[in-house]
């Protein structure tokens, strides 16, 4: 993938007149090691969790100062995910087990996973950038007067020791490295599909029970629990993606992808502004660093210009083929066949030719 040009941007609060009187009592040092927010949905740890693990492991590895990796496991009866932690890569798992943590609330969650944070001293904090994730980080970082890189591509530890999150910026145009130089821990919220997990390998393991005061702190009351349903394909269950961009045009043009889709066995996956137009009505089809990664065999993109933030969530598919009317489009630079024409005269074909042999 081609970096057009790279802007180092500082986050953190770094000024006297914004300081305040803790943060001079702030001792960097001692913090260190590696925390993993382990999520649970659907009775299992999610994914991204477990590649979060892994990701963990790398940057533990290039720490080598006698890091550990802790998972933090918080909700009711989660206990049990503890040998699942230990096996993708956990050393540590510290349970905030209680009812009130039954689900999901950024008030209480927000308040356990920061005591976990004061208590374990971490220098490095990772949350999956989910749904849940996007709000629970940034609630913890503001609990906890730190920075937060959202969204992060990538991860790096600098020869000097620096911890580096990557983020893109400017419409993608710009990749920033974002250091956290005078705060505690860093905090990285990362998308699935970004970092991989380890492979499995059943271990032992402690699991420390952890808990502080959650009474007071509510903001909010559960009424009621619904749950979606999937409807579509996982983007990640399938082989060949065929995404569409907004060069489509249209909601109406948008069926020939589901059928060109539908033909090939594949899932639709689509950019951003076709989700804003409202052509797509399902979140988790968008592709990128506000929607998923995606590892397909084959990517099939659509009228999709190539922006970073949607390229960073297709780098590691297999074979990349585009469909552009543009033959400068930036998406061609990171695809193995370029086809410049108007995608109108190529889908249709290409339905036919499939129905055609399936026929
Ligand atoms: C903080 C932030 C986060 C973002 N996160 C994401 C994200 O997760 N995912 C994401 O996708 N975007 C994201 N974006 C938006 C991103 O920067 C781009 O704007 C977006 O990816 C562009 O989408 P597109 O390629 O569909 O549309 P466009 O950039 O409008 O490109 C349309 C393309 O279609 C081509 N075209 C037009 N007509 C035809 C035709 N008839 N046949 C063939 N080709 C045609 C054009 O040549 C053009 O290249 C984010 C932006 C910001 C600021």
């Amino acid at each position: 993938m081609e970096i057009q040009e790279k802007k180092n941007i500082y986050v953190g609060v770094q000024t006297t007149q914004t300081r305040d009187i803790r943060d001079f009592f702030m001792e960097i040092d001692s913090y260190k090691n590696i925390l993993v927010f382990a999520e649970v949905g659907e009775d299992k740890v999610c994914d991204n969790s477990l590649e979060l693990l892994g990701e963990a492991n790398r940057l533990k590895n290039i720490r080598n100062n006698d890091s550990f990796v802790i998972a933090a496991l918080v909700g009711h009866n989660v206990k049990k995910y503890a040998p699942t932690l230990f096996g993708y890569g956990a050393d540590k798992v510290v349970a905030f087990d209680s009812p009130m943590l039954e689900v999901y609330r950024s008030d209480l969650y927000g308040e356990a996973l920061a005591g976990i944070v004061r208590t374990y001293h971490p220098e490095i904090v990772l949350v999956g950038a989910t749904a849940l994730g996007s709000e629970l980080a940034p609630t913890v970082a503001a609990k906890l007067r730190t920075g937060l890189a959202a969204h992060c591509t990538a991860l790096k530890i600098l020869d000097n020791g620096q911890f580096t999150q990557v983020v893109p910026a400017f419409g993608g145009k710009v990749l920033g490295d974002i250091y956290i130089p005078n705060h505690r821990p860093q905090i990285a919220s990362i998308k699935a599909g970004i970092t991989k997990k380890l492979d499995y390998a059943p271990k032992d393991g402690v699991v420390e029970d952890f808990s502080c005061e959650l009474n007071g702190f509510e903001r909010m009351k559960v009424t009621k629990v619904e749950k979606e349903t999937e409807t579509c394909k996982s983007l990640n269950e399938a082989d060949c993606i065929v995404v569409g961009g907004f060069g489509i045009g249209s909601k109406e043009e948008w069926s020939k992808l589901e059928e060109l889709a539908s033909l090939l066995g594949g899932a639709n996956g689509c950019t951003r502004p076709v989700l804003d137009a409202g052509w797509v009505s399902n979140e988790k089809a968008m592709i990128g660093t506000s929607g998923v990664a995606v590892r397909p065999k084959a990517y099939l993109g659509i009228g999709v210009s190539g922006a970073a933030h949607h390229t960073c969530g297709i780098k590691d598919s297999g074979l990349i083929i585009s469909i552009n009317k543009d033959e400068n489009a930036p998406i061609f630079a990171c695809s193995d066949y370029k086809v410049v024409a108007d995608y109108k005269k190529i889908v249709p074909a290409l339905i036919e030719e499939l129905k055609a042999r399936k026929g």
